[in-house]
């Protein structure tokens, strides 16, 4: 496989785990978007900006040295040379990243820095909420996922072993701070295939984009 592999949707869609299986078989690279937006946030909190100034967010993001890895196998993720993989999934980056992604200069420069990574591979499933729209229009196959808010809280208060009605509220938060932009990228792209996730396992869901790909 040569080409870029577009994975959109919500949180607790399944996109994680799905993108990197499906980097795994397509012996491609996988990059997650999500990731890069959460380490931003992580350098705001860690320089103590109220992630809603977003002057002062912009700041420390321009100065923040974000490096991420792309192997499905083993995601890294660095700010500045220190590994972050665990505290950009804890709840204080969590509860700030919407804000901190709505800041227009971040997504400038996060889109580009993922634009270069693109160009750089030559095989790439990429996951996050606007790949298909903006970072990657000319994919070679660009997915929706979604699947029911209680399924998607379910598997998320499994990976965080949250309360799973505190995790429902806190993705439908997310999902309306996501979706309330204007000009809005983090929109399904109208060429996106959409595989409803709710009844299926990740086998099932990698099986369905392989043949897509395939066919
Ligand atoms: O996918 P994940 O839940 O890790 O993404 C965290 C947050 O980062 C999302 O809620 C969204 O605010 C932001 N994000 C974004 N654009 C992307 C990926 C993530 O705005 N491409």
């Amino acid at each position: 496989f040569q080409g870029v592999v577009a994975v959109d949707g919500p949180s607790g869609s399944g996109k994680s785990t799905v993108s990197r299986r499906l980097a795994e078989a397509l012996d491609a690279a996988y990059l997650d978007t999500g990731a890069m937006y959460r380490a931003a946030t992580w350098a705001v909190l860690q320089a103590g900006v109220d992630p809603h100034d977003a002057d002062g967010v912009l700041k420390v993001v321009e100065a923040a040295q974000i490096e991420i890895g792309t192997d499905p196998a083993a995601p890294h993720v660095t700010v500045d040379g220190i590994g972050v993989d665990a505290p950009i999934r804890g709840p204080q980056v969590t509860a700030a990243v919407s804000a901190v992604a709505a800041v227009p200069g971040v997504r400038a420069m996060l889109v580009g820095a993922q634009r270069a990574i693109i160009a750089a591979a030559g095989a790439i499933v990429v996951e996050g909420r606007d790949i298909g729209t903006a970072v990657a229009p000319d994919a070679t196959l660009k997915v929706y996922l979604t699947a029911d808010v209680t399924e998607r809280a379910r598997r998320r208060s499994q990976e965080t072993e949250a309360d799973q009605h505190a995790t429902a509220a806190d993705l439908l938060r997310r999902d309306a701070h996501d979706s309330g932009r204007k000009a809005d990228p983090l929109r399904q792209a109208d060429d996106a295939v959409e595989l409803d996730t709710t009844a299926l396992s990740i086998d099932e869901v990698v099986a369905a984009l392989l043949k897509l790909l395939a066919g």
